[in-house]
């Protein structure tokens, strides 16, 4: 079994980062590649600087939760480690799995190849309404089937019934000749979350994968997740509004604020005081819970 150090890599500006040895933010043991590391990220979109100078290291096996107001950088991050964009000219290194992805802003030779072992979801699910929940999933294979044959919808029995045992999986068996378009919000996700399980990847990450849900779809998305991760050991790194989520789902929390990594630690250490003095009035955003019945009797929150 992998051991691993036990110590924080760094210090965050705000100097959440070096503050103990109880969270989970840390390197994988000798010779073990991380599941991604990133190291120096910049990234500016104009005068609008999306990323400054992220570092990040997942373990395989790690869920992670990714949390932060809107505009603080988590959509950025997340396309970069997916190989969707390249970052500032000479700013930063990624790495899935020792494979170079991206590199002072060109892409690495092996990009192509690395990307299929990195898997990502949207909060607008994005599946084709008009083709059949099936072929959504199938389509998951195309990464390592030829593309003529993808193209063509040819596929094996042996995809088709992988595609059927991620949807049963998901707990969807029932919808898989459906087109996607008539699903409700929370099964178009399971049906993204069964895409990626035929798809074979060792990292899932996911864009706010429960905005658009309501909070039973949400809680149910997010208990799918928390079982592949348990189940597969798949690396998940999940970027989530309400830190209840987080603390409840995700062992590790690394929060953002202005496109900097502000905390990198246990989400049980996000207290309600903690985010207010990590975000200010911002952190009204992070802590609203989606159903009543999670706050803790007597008007405290469970947070506090
Ligand atoms: P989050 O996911 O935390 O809401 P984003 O990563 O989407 O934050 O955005 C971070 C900052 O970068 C924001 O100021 C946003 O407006 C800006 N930004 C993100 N993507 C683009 C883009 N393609 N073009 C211009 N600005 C962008």
């Amino acid at each position: 079994m992998t051991t691993w150090t036990n110590s924080f890599e760094g210090t965050g500006p705000l100097g959440y980062l070096q503050s103990g040895r109880a969270g989970q933010s840390q390197q994988p043991g000798p010779g073990v590649p991380a599941a991604v590391a990133v190291r120096g990220l910049s990234k500016s979109y104009g005068r609008t600087k999306a990323l400054r100078d992220v570092a990040v290291t997942i373990r395989p096996g790690e869920m992670v939760a990714l949390i932060g107001a809107s505009g603080s950088g988590k959509s950025t991050l997340i396309r970069h480690i997916a190989g969707l964009e390249i970052a500032d000219p000479g700013h930063g290194r990624i790495e899935v799995f020792g494979g170079l992805v991206q590199h002072d802003g060109r892409f690495g030779p092996k990009a192509r190849t690395i990307r299929r072992d990195v898997a990502v979801i949207f909060q607008q699910f994005n599946l084709v309404g008009r083709l059949s929940v099936m072929t959504n999933v199938m389509i998951g294979h195309l990464g390592r089937v030829p593309g003529w044959r993808g193209t063509l919808g040819l596929f094996t029995r042996p995809e088709r019934d992988a595609a059927r045992g991620a949807l049963a999986r998901v707990g969807i068996p029932q919808v898989c000749h459906q087109r996607a378009s008539t699903l409700s919000g929370g099964q178009q996700q399971r049906a993204a979350i069964a895409r990626t399980l035929v798809q074979r990847s060792k990292i899932l990450i996911a864009d706010e994968p429960i905005s658009a849900l309501d909070p039973a779809s949400a809680r149910r998305v997010m208990n799918i997740l928390a079982q592949i991760n348990r189940e597969d050991g798949i690396s998940i790194l999940v970027s989530l509004h309400q830190v209840e989520y987080a603390r409840r789902y995700c062992p590790r929390t690394i929060a953002m604020r202005d496109g900097r990594i502000v905390y990198d630690g246990p989400s049980t250490a996000l207290t309600n005081a903690f985010l207010s003095d990590l975000y200010g009035e911002a952190s009204e955003e992070l802590v609203l819970f989606d159903d009543p019945a999670d706050a803790m009797p007597s008007g405290k929150t469970a947070l506090a």
